[in-house]
């Protein structure tokens, strides 16, 4: 496929009280058109500034410091503020966890389709009203017609899903960016949601990136993925890399942090500790703490990215050694 989304380290920082803190340090990565790339790592871990950064949403004390974000090949991270919410109308779309807090409460969903439609596509009420309908269809919601006269709240979760993501279509954007889309649904409807983005995915040959904690959801949908902790990358790869040779520490801790279906006396392993928060000074690894292998090197040094394949690599002390050794 061709590249769609190149992020070439960034940095992220929020202006606090103790200073300038970053959530995002220096961070790259690239996203194919029809590929997912799934973002894992615990809350805090700096994903979801990662997508607002992309997206040009970062709070107001929130700033891309350095590096570039490059969509089909031009700059996008230092753009005006208007020229950036036409990015939003047109190229990229994002839909969040709760679709009840990005929803209007007191509007109709045919009222929230037919806007972006009439605004950015310039459509009349009526076309707006049609192209509505047919998104609605496309993101699998029965019985349409009636469901545009109906308020979010006379509506499911997983309906009220699918409406987002129907209005998230309606600009027709290369990049969809889903931050926790089905954290909040049942596992059924979760499913369903993963299927249907899949498959839209397909359809419209676009970008995803999904922001996620659970191993389970990067498996549904995953082309690659990349493993953040504390505001860093510490391992990238294709999905059957990541789950049939983790090399980082954490992201086998992730891993046996996902239950197992046929072995229902596995126990989880919870990875022991917590993400530091901003505003702790750490030399070395940022993941030392927590870490049952810390070395003093570990506790000195950041390790560097080691590559494990072309499409594999990895940021610990234990793959660099044993790069050098082999
Ligand atoms: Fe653990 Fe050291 Fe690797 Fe960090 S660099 S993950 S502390 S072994
Ligand atoms: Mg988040």
């Amino acid at each position: 496929g061709e590249t769609l989304l190149e992020v070439k380290n960034i940095v992220t920082e929020f202006r606090t009280a103790d200073g300038q803190l970053p959530a995002v340090r220096d961070v790259s990565f690239s996203l194919k058109k029809g590929e997912t790339l799934c973002i894992v790592g615990e809350s805090g871990c700096g994903k979801s500034i990662t997508s607002l950064s992309v997206i040009g949403l970062l709070p107001s004390n929130g700033k891309i410091t350095s590096g570039e974000i490059l969509y089909e090949g031009a700059p996008i991270h230092n753009l005006p503020a208007e020229k950036m919410r036409q990015i939003r109308g047109n190229k990229i779309s994002m839909i969040f966890q709760e679709p009840m807090t990005a929803l209007n409460p007191v509007l109709t969903v045919g009222f929230q389709l037919r806007e972006p439609l009439m605004l950015h596509h310039k459509l009349s009420k009526s076309e707006a009203n049609k192209q509505g309908i047919e998104l609605l269809k496309q993101v699998g919601i029965p019985y349409p017609e009636k469901r545009m006269n109906q308020y979010p709240h006379e509506l499911s979760g997983g309906m009220r899903q699918r409406v987002m993501i129907a209005i998230a279509l309606s600009c027709n954007p290369g990049l969809l960016i889903a931050d926790e889309p089905t954290t909040a649904l049942d596992v059924t409807i979760q499913a369903q949601i993963l299927d249907l983005m899949n498959d839209l995915k397909s359809k419209f040959n676009m970008g995803v990136m999904m922001i996620t904690h659970d191993m389970g959801v990067v498996a549904e949908v995953a082309d690659r993925v990349m493993v953040m902790y504390a505001g860093k990358k510490v391992e990238e790869g294709n999905v059957n890399e990541i789950f049939d040779n983790p090399k980082h520490p954490y992201t086998k801790g992730l891993l046996n942090s996902v239950p197992n279906v046929d072995d229902p006396d596995f126990e989880l392993e919870a990875i022991p500790g917590s993400l530091p928060s901003l505003h702790e000074q750490i030399d070395g690894c940022r993941f030392h703490a927590r870490c049952k292998f810390a070395t003093d090197i570990c506790r000195s040094k950041e390790p560097p990215l080691s590559k494990i394949s072309d499409t594999h690599h990895v940021s610990c002390w234990l793959e660099e050694e044993e790069g050098k050794l082999g």
